[in-house]
């Protein structure tokens, strides 16, 4: 079965990173628009599958 939270929350990870290195507005202390809406579908992504992972080893 194909773990599309996983893979959405590893793409989403992927496509920062690589946005954060190429973008020349983009600092650790500030984002351009792009770079924050990219950096709060991750944080979502993150908080969905770490949710998951607790309920699941829990249960
Ligand atoms: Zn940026």
């Amino acid at each position: 079965m194909a773990d599309d939270l996983y893979e959405r929350y590893m793409a989403t990870d992927r496509a920062r990173v690589e946005h954060t290195d190429t973008c020349t507005t983009c600092t650790t202390e500030s984002r351009c628009t792009a770079g924050l809406a990219l950096f709060e579908t991750f944080s979502r992504l993150q908080d969905a599958y770490l949710r998951r992972q607790r309920s699941k080893s829990s249960g």
